[in-house]
């Protein structure tokens, strides 16, 4: 049996390689780029987050909810942990239940991968796009240019639309929706977020632990804690991925609530700054030590307190609003960054089309999807890398296990 599996990023190839344990299956992946798992290899900052010990437990995405959980509890981080073991990967957790290469190095991921694509029944056609498939009397049939090859059975892994720069693009969309498929509409995910503060190009690099809340016409969107970086148009950092599902998506007033200290009340800040009105240090100086000196003195000066006076001549009307502006900044966002700037697509392909427990389509038999082109996206930490192992090799190994 021949089963042709179009793109070898991460989900195409843990599709390929659950596919190729049965010894009479021959494997043909196609891959566009020159080299397999191009975007993997930048995933993580050139870390690879490549799992989240806590995706057992949810956090995922998309409009039918439970789609995702049989894959996820068939293939679950500890058997993919396992897996990658196996294919000779050593991997460290994080606190935060991150999961990354031993190495710290996201090629260390592709490598493993790369090296066990090298077995017999796999062949790998890089610098080949898939630009046309087509259903035949026995299977599929997969057009590249003026050359077609057949298949019996056919696994789209073409990945979503984000990231455009490293793979991302409609192409998987557009070979499922020829065989009849439908598809939700396009979002960014896990991406920066714009605001109309002309403050944040000056604290562009600055980065902050904060309580995060987005906000819809005054109600909350979505909050998180953890690491914001301002950037020279807006948000970014990994407390920003994390909220900006879906935001400033639709009509509304939207707008980003800062705690820049999270673990402090506004008391215990108070009382701190009217200690420092005491000393003989200028006003602006006043947050020096509790926040990056840049943004310290960006939120003084916001305040309305300008710098160059004393501290002490500042008044407790005036440290309430430092206060204020510390554990309540507001800016108002316009838009997320594009696609191409995004790590996950949130929607796709309609998964109800699609059986869980195969990830066969119900419409085409022996046509399987897997990974980010289905309507499924996770949060941020590991958990789409866990979704495109899980699913592609349940994909592989349903499309391995039948006859043609
Ligand atoms: C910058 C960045 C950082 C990220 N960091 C993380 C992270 O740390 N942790 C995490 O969990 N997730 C991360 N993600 C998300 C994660 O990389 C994706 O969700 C995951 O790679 C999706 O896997 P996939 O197999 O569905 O698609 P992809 O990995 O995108 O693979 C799809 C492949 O198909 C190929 N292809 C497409 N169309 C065709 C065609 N017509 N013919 C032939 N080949 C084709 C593409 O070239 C590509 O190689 C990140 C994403 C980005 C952009």
């Amino acid at each position: 049996m021949v089963i042709g599996i179009i793109g070898a990023g991460a989900s195409g190839m843990a599709a390929a390689l659950a596919a190729a344990e049965n010894e009479n299956v021959q494997v043909v992946l196609f891959e566009r780029q020159a080299r397999v798992g191009r975007k993997l290899a930048a995933t993580g900052n050139g870390r690879c987050n490549l799992s989240n010990l806590h995706a057992n437990q949810g956090g995922y995405h998309g409009q039918q909810l439970d789609f995702a959980d049989f894959a996820l509890r068939a293939f679950n981080v500890e058997q993919t942990l396992g897996w990658f073991r196996k294919l000779g990967l050593f991997t460290v957790a994080e606190p935060s239940g991150r999961v990354y290469p031993y190495s710290d190095q996201a090629n260390s991921v592709v490598d493993v991968l790369r090296f066990a694509l090298n077995c017999g029944n796999i062949r790998q056609e890089l610098g080949v796009e898939v630009t046309k498939i087509r259903r035949c009397e026995n299977g599929f049939h997969i057009e590249s240019g003026n050359r077609t090859e057949c298949c019996d059975k056919l696994i789209i892994a073409c990945g979503g639309l984000a990231g455009t720069k490293l793979g991302g693009s409609m192409a998987g969309y557009q070979l499922l929706r020829s065989l009849g498929h439908r598809m939700t509409k396009l979002r960014p995910a896990l991406v920066q977020l714009k605001c109309d503060w002309s403050g944040v190009a000056a604290l562009k690099g600055v980065r902050a632990n904060c309580h995060v809340r987005i906000l819809r016409d005054g109600v909350l969107h979505s909050e998180s804690v953890g690491e914001l970086q301002f950037t020279e148009y807006g948000l970014s950092g990994p407390v920003i991925f994390e909220v900006s599902r879906d935001a400033c998506q639709g009509k509304g007033k939207w707008a980003c609530r800062l705690d820049f200290l999270p673990e402090v009340s506004a008391q215990e800040l108070k009382s701190e700054l009217l200690r420092r009105t005491e000393t003989s240090l200028p006003a602006e100086e006043l947050l020096t030590g509790v926040l990056h000196n840049r943004l310290g003195k960006t939120l003084i000066k916001f305040a309305g307190i300008s710098g160059n006076r004393p501290a002490s001549s500042v008044n407790s009307e005036e440290i309430d609003a430092v206060c204020a502006v510390v554990k309540t900044f507001e800016i108002s966002l316009t838009e997320p960054l594009g696609m191409d700037s995004a790590q996950v697509t949130a929607g796709g392909i309609v998964t109800s089309e699609f059986n869980p427990q195969t990830m066969e389509s119900k419409l085409v038999p022996g046509l399987y999807a897997c990974g980010e082109v289905l309507d499924i996206d996770g949060d941020c930490g590991g958990y789409n890398l866990q979704w495109a192992w899980s699913s592609g090799r349940l994909a592989g190994l349903s499309a391995g296990k039948g006859e043609p």
